[in-house]
């Protein structure tokens, strides 16, 4: 089985379209599909033909913060009409707004100007402005040589532009997917550069407040990674999923649905739907 469960489209910060994403994943042989798009599920009405050799399993990878860290969560089998899911989706696309703002703000600081209609003219909506569209304004201007360097002096993990005291926390945002009939999984644990103690307080915490899941697989990695993310999610009684966190065709670490088998010890969460 060829299963990618994290990718994003042009309807957040992703650089195929939502027909053309399918096109690629039906190239690759993909058996089961979620988009799963920042704080949107926007890419879903813009899927206008059936895809008969896909089981697609509707998705959104939500923004939150743990203890005034960034935190990524996915939920998967959410219903689209779902009105907490809906209400979900208000709440991210005000707080990205808000949040804009005060990107903006802070990296006008700089002497960087006209930063939010900068990052705008990048993003397919207001609503779906983020951090890779303030990037692509820096390398236009000049301000910094390319994408990862706008990450690594502005806009990544404790830099002036990381602002996440906008989201809401996990319990509300687990909330929200089991109250749409969706399952909560915990996207990419090794990104968040947390120490082993911290890790497994927010495996705790995630479990504590709903979840039942976890990326063991996210993108390429090493295979030692994956056996420990496995050891941990089987410790604590997750469910595991995988996806590539695909973005862009040009990203061979995050190739659709070229992600690696589930090591045997994982109980995987497709079974829930197969
Ligand atoms: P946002 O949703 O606005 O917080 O932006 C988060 C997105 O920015 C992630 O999903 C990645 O696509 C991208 N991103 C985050 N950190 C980095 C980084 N260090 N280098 C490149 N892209 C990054
Ligand atoms: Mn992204
Ligand atoms: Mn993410
Ligand atoms: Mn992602």
């Amino acid at each position: 089985m060829n299963i990618d469960f994290h990718c994003h489209t042009t309807a957040s910060d992703g650089s195929l379209s939502p027909p053309a994403l399918l096109d690629l994943a039906q190239e690759r042989e993909i058996d089961m599909l979620s988009i799963t798009d920042h704080d949107t599920l926007e890419a879903y009405q813009q899927l206008d033909q059936v895809y008969n050799s896909i089981q697609i399993i509707p998705g959104i990878e939500l923004s939150s913060q743990w203890n005034r860290r960034g935190v990524h969560i996915v939920g998967l089998n959410v219903g689209l009409s779902s009105p907490s899911i809906l209400e979900a989706v208000e709440k991210q696309s005000t707080a990205r707004r808000e949040r804009a703002e005060k990107i903006a703000e802070k990296l006008e600081r700089f002497g960087f100007e006209d930063c939010l209609a900068g990052a705008l003219s990048f993003a397919s909506s207001p609503e779906q402005i983020g951090r890779p569209h303030f990037a692509r304004y820096l390398v236009k201007i000049g301000a910094v040589s390319n994408f990862q360097q706008a990450f690594k002096r502005y806009l990544g993990a404790g830099k002036a532009g990381d602002i996440k005291d906008q989201w809401a926390d996990p319990k509300t945002v687990i909330g929200w997917i089991r109250d749409a009939g969706g399952v909560a999984v915990l996207a990419h644990p090794t990104k968040y550069k947390l120490t082993r103690t911290k890790l497994i307080e927010l495996l705790t915490d995630f479990k504590v407040a709903g979840g039942e899941a976890m990326e063991v697989i996210s993108g390429s990695q090493l295979p030692s990674v994956t056996r420990d993310m496995a050891r941990l999610c089987r410790d604590i009684g997750f469910d595991a999923s995988c996806g590539s966190d695909f973005h862009a065709p040009n990203q061979e670490w995050a190739a659709l649905g070229k992600v690696a088998p589930l090591p045997d010890n994982c109980s995987p969460i497709w079974q829930r739907w197969q």
